[in-house]
């Protein structure tokens, strides 16, 4: 975990309250979770002390054992769209049960894809649009 130090008084991290708000140890100055600015990936933590601070993103893509793509070297989401053509051609082919069966757990592997990606928000919107999109014209919409 690295750990925030306060941008009032650049002195000090920020400890848990009670109230679930973070104060400086050294200024009093209050912060909730809400204010940080974190990057994309980033996650805020508190470690065992109360302490605020991130994990950036490279960690946790290392902890989850997965290479972390960046969007502006896929920005067309190419390998990705082809897989979820396939996907959804093979799912019209399914039973009513099972087609929503399969589409109803689709978003799981939709958020999958998009979680290689260090924009991962950015990524899920435009997958998500895409399969709807793909989706209706499966359909004949
Ligand atoms: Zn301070």
């Amino acid at each position: 975990m690295i750990t925030i130090v306060c941008a009032e008084c650049s002195k000090s991290p920020f400890g848990v309250t009670v109230h679930g708000f973070f104060r400086c140890d050294h200024c009093g100055s209050e912060i909730t979770v809400r204010d940080l600015v974190l990057d994309p990936g980033e996650v805020w933590a508190v470690d065992s002390a109360g302490t605020l601070g991130y994990l950036p993103a490279s960690d946790r893509s290392r902890t989850r054992g997965r290479p972390v793509k960046n969007l502006r070297d896929h920005i067309d989401l190419t390998a990705e769209k082809a897989q979820i053509d396939a996907d959804i051609k093979y799912a019209v082919t399914l039973d009513f049960g099972p087609h929503i069966g399969y589409l109803g757990a689709y978003g799981e592997t939709l958020a999958r894809m998009a979680g290689e990606y260090r924009q991962h928000e950015i990524a899920r919107r435009v997958l998500t649009e895409y399969a709807d999109e793909t989706l209706d014209r499966a359909n004949g919409n």
